[in-house]
Parts: structure tokens; sequence; C-alpha cells
């Protein structure tokens, strides 16, 4: 296991409301952590100060464009994963963005299943996992369809249980410190305090309580480790 977290945390830049809209809802349904701007001076402050997985840019912004956008961040050696999204049209606009160091990119109109899939793919590659599931001992948690079995039998887990757990079993053996953690269950305008990241990891603890261990490392964070019995 190595030591990388898939903490699933995204930055929509869209400014056309219903889009927006459309494409955080569905990525909030997934149990995605989701933020989301409406211009480039936004997503330049939004990425300066939180650490995101992914970047879902619309070329067409108020402004600086979303090229302009993705030249400034490779320009700065930012290489995380970036979908454009383009007009129709834009053939131009593809392969600039593509030339640029976009990752991948979407036509609009789309589907937001295929919004979604692209999504998974590139957060796949990005963390170097190459399968979707992962196993540890008795556990096993399929990352695409964040299902975690336990035997072989479907545990019931909530979202943020699901982003708690999914970011210490990929760094089981390592200590994930609290705000981490905090980061992968938090959007902007939750509040949600370090408390209940505690609460979050004991119904964890009474759930895989079979087989695994989740240490509190005081003044740390938690680790997470497979039950040798
Ligand atoms: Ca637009």
């Amino acid at each position: 296991m190595r030591g990388y977290a898939l903490a699933m945390r995204i930055l929509i830049v869209e400014d056309d409301p219903v889009i927006g809209d459309a494409i955080q809802r569905a990525l909030v349904r997934d149990g995605y952590a989701v933020d989301r701007v409406e211009n480039a001076q936004q997503a330049k402050a939004a990425l300066h100060a939180e650490g995101f997985d992914l970047v879902i840019l619309d070329i067409g912004l108020p402004r600086e464009d979303g090229l302009q956008l993705l030249r400034e961040l490779r320009r700065k050696g930012r290489n995380l994963p970036v979908l454009m999204l383009t007009a129709r049209d834009g053939l131009t606009d593809r392969v600039t963005a593509l030339d640029l160091g976009a990752d991948d990119y979407l036509t609009k109109p789309f589907q937001v299943l295929e919004l979604l899939a692209r999504c998974r793919a590139l957060l796949r590659r990005a963390n170097g996992v190459a399968s979707t599931r992962l196993t540890l001992g008795r556990l096993s948690l399929d990352l695409a369809r964040k299902e975690v079995m336990l035997d072989g039998q479907g545990l019931e887990l909530t979202q943020r249980e699901w982003s708690v757990l999914e970011c210490l079993v990929l760094n089981a053996g390592h200590i994930v410190p609290k705000d981490k953690l905090l980061s992968a269950v938090s959007s902007w305008g939750d509040e949600i305090s370090l408390n209940a990241i505690e609460v979050y990891v004991s119904r964890l603890r009474a759930k895989l309580s079979a087989c695994a261990v989740i240490h509190a490392i005081r003044g740390l964070g938690y680790r997470f480790d497979e039950k040798q019995d």
C-alpha cells in the first residue's frame, strides 16, 4: 500500500449556472467534495488555497477564458488533472486545450454519466490506481462504485464515512492527519469540525471491528491497520 490519498476533491469552473448546478449535483451525489466558482480569478484563489484532485474547466468564461487559465496553471507547473468543457463547434479550442496540457475534454452538451466516467478515469490515472478495487485482508473497496465489502458482504456506509475510510485505507499503515480527512469530506459552505471526523471514525470502528483497527495517534491523526488474528 502506498502513501497516496484519493481525496476526490473537485473544483468546477463554470459561469453557466444551469450547467454548473447539474455537474455539481451529480458529483456530490457520487460522493465527491465539490467546490464551484464562476471565473478564472475565483478559480486561481481556490486553487491557491485548497488542494484539489481534479479541475473541470469551462473554456468560455467571462474576461480571462479557460484556455488562458489552463496555460497559466501549466506554466506554474501545476499538473493536476484538468477536464475541459468545450462548445460543440470548438475544434480549435479542443486542439489548443490538449496542446496546453488539458487531460481530457467534453463537448457540450454532454451526458452527466459520461462526465462522471471521465472524472473517475482521470482520478484513477492521476493516483496511479490501475484497478478500482482494493483488497486489504477481509475488506474490499470498490473505488469507482464506492462500495465496501467485508467477507464478501456489502457494508452500509454514508458518503462521509466512505470518504474517511477511503482516505485511511489508501494510506493504510501510515498516519493520516485529521485535517486531511476533513478536506476529504468537506466542501466550502459545509461547516464540518474536527469533532465530526472523530464521530465518523468511531462509526467506522464499529462497522469494521471484525477486520480493522483505526488507531488514534494523539495530536497527529489516525492510522488504519488490518486486524491481525
Ligand atoms: Ca461558459
